[in-house]
């Protein structure tokens, strides 16, 4: 640890992105929670883009690496694999530098579902996982105008950002 970070608390922000294509017929999991609906996100895990974009803004503003570096693709432990199990075992991982998350900011890019509906949802879910209040974790949907790749419904895309903190011992 650098002397400067000894000498008072740090805060540290990280950002992380993630993108899934729809397919027909499967669960649609998103946040941690399954939403109904005629089609979900296909991925190696179960293909929540919200926990993997979290994932990678936590590993981030601790500078340890990123989602596919701690869960190769490459592992078949990691086919169909729960991501809010992965987004705590992250957590774990910056847990153990002494990393504590402060809070989550996440907006997600899609014309459907609507995530109004879920967001207390996913908060709790996410909450849990991280070891935080629910209310420090915010979701936002945002639709994209029904332009690109996005707007035509192919998939959807997460940006999140999270502030990680580690307090003087
Ligand atoms: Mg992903």
């Amino acid at each position: 640890m650098p002397p400067e970070d000894r000498a008072k608390n740090v805060i540290r922000a990280g950002i992380g992105y993630d993108s899934h294509r729809f397919e027909k017929g499967i669960p649609l999991v998103l946040g941690g929670v399954t939403i109904a609906s005629d089609a979900g996100l296909k991925g190696h895990s179960d293909g929540d883009a919200i926990a993997h974009a979290i994932t990678d803004a936590i590993l981030g503003a601790a500078g340890r690496g990123d989602i596919g570096e701690l869960f190769p693709d490459s592992d078949p432990a990691n086919r169909g694999r729960n991501s809010i199990q992965m987004l705590k075992l992250a957590r774990e991982r910056i847990a153990a530098e002494g990393w504590r998350v402060s809070n989550v900011d996440v907006t997600v890019i899609t014309e459907r579902p609507k995530i109004g509906p879920h967001r207390n949802a996913m908060s709790l879910a996410l909450g849990a996982a991280l070891s935080i209040d629910p209310a420090a974790i915010s979701i936002k949907g945002k639709s994209n105008e029904g332009m690109g790749w996005i707007g035509h419904g192919e998939g959807l895309a997460c940006i999140a950002a999270a502030t990680i903190v580690r307090d003087t011992t």
